[in-house]
Parts: C-alpha cells; structure tokens; sequence
C-alpha cells in the first residue's frame, strides 16, 4: 500500500514542489496523507490530503486504518515518559466559563480556575468569544500547567495567542502576536444532499465552500443546478498557527462537475506589468498584476454576468420554496425564481444603471438595471431596495433584499433577464457571456501553472475514489 502510493505519488510531489516555491519561495513541499476521515470516509468518497512544508526531512507519511497492536513493553515505556503531561485541546464556546471551559478540558484545578475568573486578559479575548483553538497542558493529577487560546481575528497573516502558563508562584498569563504560516490541502467530496453536508463530510471548511461557489458563479447557478452525484476535487490554503489550523486561506484551484460536465479553475497573478494597467474611474490604482481565477486554458472566470442574482450560503442554500410556484421554469414564467429567507442580500448580476427602482403591479417593490447591448436584469419582490434610479451598479453590488411584495405567496426572488425587451434564460446568457483571456505575456508562466493545477486536481480525484 504505501510502495504503491508513494510511487504513484512521486511525480506529483516533484511537481507540487516546484509549484509551492513559485508561491512560498524557499519552501519545499511533501505530501502526507492523514487519517483524518478513517473508514468511514471512503463511505463517503471524500478525502483530505495535507502538504506541509519540509520534505527532506519528512518521508512520505501514511496512517493506514488498521493498526497493528504493539507489544506492550514498549507502549508502557513510553507511556512512562509522558506520564506527567496530558495535552488536550478543543474549542472556545460563547457560553463558556472558566469552569466549563476547564471541565471540558478535563482540568480539575480551583486554583487555575479562580485565576481564570479574575485574570483581565481571559476576559478580554476568551471567556464568551466563540471558535478559538484551545490547547491545555495538564499534571497526572489534572491540575493545570498550561492553557493556551489561538485565533486569529484580522486577515493580515498574523494570529493571536493567549498564554496562561503556572510558574512557581502561581499562574500568568500574557498577549502575543505571531505570524501565520499557510499550508496546502487537497479535498474532495461527491454531493449527496447539499454542497454545505458534501464539505462537511470532506472537512472542508465553509469559507472554502462558498469561495467554490463563487468561483463558478459564472457557469453554475448552485441554487437551481446541483445535481446528487455533482462532485469537485479542491487545492486550497489553510493558515495555522502554531500548526492549528485557524482560517482557511484561498482556494489556488479547483474542478466541479455539474450534470456531467467538468469545470474547472485555477488562482493566477499577472507578473507585475511593466505597463501599469489604465486607471478607472473612481477605482484604486492596481499595484500588483491582475489576478483572479482561470479556466485552465486560460480564459478568465470572471464573466460579463453572474449565473445567480443571491450569493451562495448555508442559509440560502437550505432554504426551501414553502408554496407552490405556479410555473417553474422560465420559459413558461418568464423568469427565475429563487427561495430565500425574507432579507436576504439580492446582488446585480452584472455592471449597470438602475432603470427603475419602486413599486410596479404584480413584481411589488421591483429593481430594473440596464445593462450594455440593450440588456435588461429584474429582481422582484423585494423586501426593501437599496438603489436610486440612475445609479450605476457594479457586478455583485448590493441591490435590495428578498421579500414577498406584489403577487408572491412566500418571501423569493424573481429574477428576469431581457434582451430588446425579450426574456432570455439568464443562465445561458451568464455562461455565453463575455469573458478575459490571460495576457499574451503571462502565457508562460501560466502554462507551467496550469500542468501543475491538473496533477494536484487528478490527485485529489483519485483520493475521492480510494
Ligand atoms: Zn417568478
């Protein structure tokens, strides 16, 4: 098993490694294979794979699922060496305590937890606060030595770690800042029920999840599209800290394949042009080069037109029609609709001008936005609008939100999309629309990018069906 993979495995590593020190220079790469789904996990077709750095120093690592007993001379050894230390770890809760909070890490210490009480650094970052990354040190006794908390509140590559640390005297604690260091993972999942329960299972965290959504939001409508069976393989970056993984980073590629047909996508930087790029009105200068995702042949994904009018989440994506749509599709309909909780942002799909924002009959509180070539978006329904007439609108930008005005009999959107005056099916007109090729120049390097983008996407695909 292990001769096989790392065989398999040998090609891709030297790729992989080339890769990463075009990202993180200086740092070598190696593939470690972790148990962290176990059998049940193969159930499920997923699977993760964790590229840490320094690959001289470590082979090849595979945790197979059954395991050997050792003879227990040596287990009773070793146990001797770590008898006077328990780690445990776990997760800040917001109605945590300082008992709760050391019961849960199965300290037993009114000593520690008195400090805790009355110490103004736990207050401030971590007694109430939510989802940081707890390591506790314990005596055999489970009497506390040490506690430390890790978060990471800023994207600006640093974290922060609260240490509370018993010395002779009595406990300690103190604030201190350090730097994230990203590591690469593979991932990939096969849709069952919902993208949200897919990445679950896969231990894909949601913010990557939603970046995959976005991703393709110019060629998948994940509201109306996903099918059972759809699946996507993802190389993403995980920051961590102290090596606990404590935000997920930017997905560098990625592959979905919807109804049958696979689409894919890769993270690319322009070099620095040497010719800065014409300055926009009312837009910030770029100070690097133009960045974004790529099909892997190159052409942008970013398209003239959003395939949804409603950012993909967990709330919109659970979020069920309750009444019966009187016709569903949009030829019959002349539109789209979308269920989603009262307020829900609803965004342009492209850039624009606001043709009309108010009242109309039937559509209740209604957004028109003129678009170029005589296109025409509607978004109807609205609880609220949060556009003037004659306002330009940018792709994405926040128009109003879902509601439940007009003739609605539950809060959806209904989205139109009309070209001289005609109604088109917007998704067609999304995936048709426009998109950018990568500069001439850039072609090279993205060329060389792109052969590894394949391996690591084929790698990740072949984890799924381990
Ligand atoms: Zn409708």
């Amino acid at each position: 098993m292990k001769t096989r993979l790392t065989h398999t495995f040998a090609p891709l590593l030297s790729a992989l490694r080339a890769w990463a020190e075009q990202r993180h220079r200086g740092l070598g790469v190696v593939l470690v294979l972790l148990s962290l789904l176990g059998g049940a996990a193969y159930a499920l077709a997923a699977a993760v794979v964790t590229l840490a750095p320094d690959v001289a120093r470590l082979p090849v690592r595979e945790v197979t699922e059954s395991v050997n007993p050792l003879p227990l001379q040596p287990q009773l050894a070793a146990l001797e060496i770590h008898r006077y230390r328990l780690y445990r770890s776990d997760t800040s809760r917001a109605n945590d305590t300082a008992d709760t909070l050391l019961r849960r890490l199965n300290v037993d210490d009114p000593q520690a937890a008195a400090f805790l009480r009355r110490d103004p650094l736990t207050h401030r970052h971590l007694l109430g606060r939510t989802g940081r990354q707890l390591s506790a040190e314990a005596s055999e006794s489970n009497t506390l030595l040490k506690l430390v908390a890790r978060w990471s509140p800023d994207d600006d590559g640093s974290f922060q770690r609260l240490v509370i640390e018993q010395s002779g005297t009595g406990f300690q604690s103190r604030l201190e800042k350090a730097p994230l260091t990203a590591s690469i993972r593979i991932a990939a999942a096969v849709i069952d029920s919902s993208l949200f329960a897919s990445a679950d299972e896969a231990n894909i965290p949601d913010a990557v999840a939603i970046q995959i959504a976005e991703i393709f939001s110019g060629d998948i409508d994940f509201h109306r599209e996903l099918r059972k069976g759809d699946r996507y393989s993802v190389v993403y970056e995980v920051l961590e800290g102290d090596g606990e993984p404590l935000r997920a980073g930017r997905v560098l590629s990625a592959e979905f394949v919807n109804g049958g047909k696979a689409y894919q996508a890769m993270w690319f930087r322009e070099p620095t042009a040497a010719q800065p790029e014409p300055l926009e009105e009312g837009r910030p200068t770029r100070t690097q080069g133009r960045s974004g995702y790529y099909t892997l042949e190159g052409q942008s994904l970013k398209r003239a037109y959003l395939a949804s009018p409603l950012a993909f989440s967990r709330v919109t994506s659970g979020f069920k029609m309750r009444f019966h749509p009187i016709l569903q599709t949009w030829r019959a309909h002349l539109g789209v609709d979308y269920a989603a909780p009262t307020g829900t942002p609803v965004r342009s799909v492209g850039d624009g001008v606001v043709e009309f924002a108010g009242v109309q009959g039937g559509f209740g509180n209604v957004v028109f936005i003129r678009h170029r070539n005589n296109h025409v978006t509607v978004y109807a329904h609205l609880s609220r609008i949060g556009v003037r007439r004659g306002q330009r609108v940018e792709q994405g930008q926040n128009i109003g939100a879902v509601g439940a005005t007009g003739w609605a009999t539950g809060p959806h959107l209904h989205y139109e999309f009309r070209i001289n005056g005609r109604h088109q099916n917007p998704l067609a007109i999304a995936r048709n629309s426009e998109s950018v090729p990568v500069s001439p120049a850039a072609r090279p390097a993205f060329t060389r990018l792109a052969a590894v983008a394949r391996q690591q996407l084929a790698a990740a695909q072949m984890l799924a069906l381990r």
